[in-house]
């Protein structure tokens, strides 16, 4: 299952969606909003409501559009009982094993289990399933724990079953079970929190690039960008680029945040502004107006440009605004 949630973590639902649509068992979103925005775009692949509806009056088009729907509350259980649908719903059951964010208790799944089996507007079985709140780091003991909160809960009970995010499916193969939901490592990136081996095949989807627009030399002593947070401890070269947190490049990266002009490494120094930051290209001398700049992708990792940044990848990819242009590179 395809996780394509928040505009495919920033890359685009439609152009995503069609890419994947043939090659997976089915795709997951956040709300049914981003459901249709699959459906508007031709996707057919079912898709899961990760968080199932919102509101008693979602039933309807859920149902329509052969949306399946996770349950994590009884209230959810509720709406589907008294509804009238014209086709079944498939749905997940939702199960909390330690996250304490969604999901039925634990010693409440038999009960909702059994509502929804006997419950005409269900199709089938429901997935059984829960989410990790430390897959990403091998050394924590929770992961482990929510895996023997899960095989407990769900002892006994018919249905697949489903735990793996993707720190889950790179780190924990004891939870892959019958349903992985891989969402971060689709787009080619890491979810782990130090280097593992399983992520060394994946391939960054999506590089942030633009050019440099003007270059100066500036003395020892003088500052650069707003409240002049970089002072030139040396006679420096100052190369501005043509990116800014309007265009999805953090506005808290820090001074030394890495970037490649040429493919060779330079330091963002001075704060960056809406449209341009600013790098200090001193040790880069054939550096020129017009050079081609890298802001992440595959040579740099966006993840080590949100650790400068107090954040993580997922967040930098995902909220790439709508102002930055796509350019489409298959193969
Ligand atoms: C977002 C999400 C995923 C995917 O998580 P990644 O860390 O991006 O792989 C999987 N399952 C659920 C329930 C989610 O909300």
């Amino acid at each position: 299952m395809a996780v394509v949630k928040a505009n495919a973590y920033g890359h685009g639902t439609e152009v995503i969606g069609r890419a994947l649509d043939q090659f997976v068992d089915a795709m997951a979103v956040a709300c049914l909003e981003e459901a249709l925005t699959l459906r508007q775009a031709g996707i057919t692949s079912p898709v899961l409501l990760l968080e199932g509806l919102f509101e008693e009056s979602e039933i309807q088009a859920a149902a329509e559009h052969g949306l399946w729907l996770t349950i994590d509350n009884e209230a959810q259980v509720r709406w589907l009982e008294k509804s009238r649908l014209s086709t079944p719903v498939k749905c997940w059951l939702k199960i909390d094993t330690g996250m304490h964010r969604l999901g039925v208790q634990p010693e409440n799944v038999a009960g909702v289990h059994r509502r929804l089996s006997a419950c005409d507007n269900v199709s089938g079985d429901p997935v059984l399933c829960t989410h990790f709140a430390s897959a990403d780091d091998v050394s924590s003991g929770q992961t482990l724990q929510q895996l023997e909160r899960f095989e407990q809960a769900t002892a006994g009970l018919p249905g697949s079953r489903s735990a793996a995010n993707s720190a889950g499916v790179l780190a924990w193969p004891k939870a892959h079970y019958d349903w992985i939901r891989p969402g971060y490592m689709l787009y080619g990136n890491s979810p782990m929190t130090v280097p593992h081996v399983n992520t060394d095949p994946l391939k960054p989807v999506m590089t942030l690039s633009s050019r440099v627009i003007s270059v100066r030399e500036i003395a020892i002593g003088e500052t650069v960008g707003y409240g002049a947070t970089w002072t030139a401890e040396r006679p420096s070269r100052i190369a501005t680029v043509a990116v800014g947190y309007g265009d999805g490049y953090p506005r808290l990266a820090r001074n030394g945040t890495p970037t490649l002009v040429n493919g060779q490494r330079a330091p963002l120094v001075g704060r960056v502004s809406m449209d341009m930051i600013t790098i200090d290209v001193t040790d880069l001398p054939a550096a020129r107006q017009g050079d081609a700049v890298t802001l992440w992708g595959p040579e740099l990792p966006v993840d080590e440009i949100a650790d400068c940044a107090g954040t993580i990848g997922y967040e930098l990819t995902t909220r790439m605004p709508m102002r930055t242009p796509r350019v489409l590179t298959s193969g």
